[in-house]
């Protein structure tokens, strides 16, 4: 058993808190992924797990043991940082080897650990390599067989990917999740990209100042997002938001005509609302006049329509197909009701 537990975790520098009471589980051999923008928290709350970091307040558990106050060693994590932290002079062999060598581990034992990672990465032919000779991808994988060799409970990767070019992210991403698969060992995952979390996780913690928005599985927080918070971050493009106002049983909208009788609790009269719905869901129609057709990114399969309305309201549509909308052109929208989702304005809470 080693999943992670947090209870009331607060972290502070000074007089400044940044992380605000976290309370969270992830379960023995769950790949849990800490998403949310630039300077939310992501990194100081998985530094903690790993005691690279002191937790001001709260407790830290890992299996069955109180880790709050225990030195990063003996906590049985490993950590892959986003730069690769390898030893220039030394082979990849070497590298992966240090840190037991260091903790005086047989040779035996050494090479055979060593092994076993080569063969889970797939290193073999680059092992008497040093990092100058190796891509970017090939130096992660280093790094990440490093963590491996450790034989830790918990691994725990900081934005691993963000150093690669756009296709060896996409390789070193299904990577992960092979490891994943085949050493099923707890894993957690900090990224601010939605598209690793909602492919690599099975839970995404999604973090916003230092506080947890919202956790679940991938497709639960795309489907059924609590917040216009957790709405526009999981789903790319983002879901398009309209703003319009309840009108009791309706939602008139500030853009478009018509009364919106939307299959949800709808607010008090009065009560200004955010309408979101996903660029997947809606459809453009030829013969409609409420909106131009600005620019369209073609992207083969599917097309990104940019569409504004009179008054400059912005809308992503999805289009697939063979005919696609053009640029300049006049159309209308039009979206099943219910696919819409509402929001209040003020607060950013789902109205069911
Ligand atoms: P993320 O990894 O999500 O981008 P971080 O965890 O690095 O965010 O940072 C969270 C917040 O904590 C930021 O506002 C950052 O400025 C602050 N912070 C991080 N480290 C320190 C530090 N050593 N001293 C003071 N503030 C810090
Ligand atoms: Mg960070």
């Amino acid at each position: 058993m080693s999943g992670v537990v947090m209870k009331d975790v607060i972290k502070k520098y000074g007089d400044v808190q940044v992380i605000h009471g976290i309370d969270l589980e992830i379960e023995d051999g769950e790949f849990c992924v800490f998403v949310g923008p630039s300077g939310c928290g992501k990194s100081t709350l998985l530094r903690m797990v790993a005691g690279l970091e002191e937790t001001t307040q709260g407790t830290m558990s890992i299996g069955a043991r109180d880790v709050t106050s225990m030195d990063p060693a003996e906590r049985g994590v490993a950590m892959v940082f986003q730069t690769y932290a390898l030893y220039p002079h030394m082979t990849v062999r070497d590298n992966m080897g240090f840190g037991l060598k260091m903790n005086g581990y047989p040779k035996a034992e050494i090479a055979e650990k060593v092994a076993e990672a080569t063969r889970i990465l797939k290193l073999e032919e680059y092992l008497d390599r040093k990092p100058a000779a190796l891509s970017g991808g090939q130096r992660q994988r280093v790094s990440i067989g490093r963590a491996i060799v450790r034989g830790p409970e918990v691994f725990l990767f900081d934005e691993p990917l963000s150093n690669l070019d756009a296709e060896l992210r996409v390789e070193m991403r299904v990577e992960i999740a092979r490891l994943h698969k085949e050493i099923g060992a707890t894993m957690i995952y900090v990224t601010h990209d939605q598209v690793e979390a909602m492919t690599l996780a099975d839970k995404i913690v999604v973090l916003r100042k230092g506080n947890i928005e919202q956790v679940g599985a991938p497709l639960e927080l795309y489907r059924n997002p609590d917040n216009k918070f957790v709405a526009g971050f999981i789903g790319s493009p983002a879901m398009n938001f309209l703003d319009g106002t309840s009108t009791g049983d309706a939602i008139a909208l500030d853009d478009l005509d018509g009364h919106y009788r939307l299959p949800v609790g709808l607010p008090a009269e009065g009560t200004q609302v955010s309408m979101g719905i996903r660029p997947e869901h809606i459809e453009i129609d030829p013969a409609g006049k409420t909106h131009t057709v600005e620019l369209t990114e073609a992207l083969g399969g599917v097309s990104f329509v940019h569409l504004t309305s009179e008054t400059g309201e912005k809308i992503i549509v999805e289009e697939r197909g063979d005919v696609r909308s053009e640029e300049g052109a006049q159309v209308g929208m039009n979206f099943p009701l219910e696919r819409a989702m509402l929001f209040d304005r003020k607060s950013g809470a789902r109205i069911r």
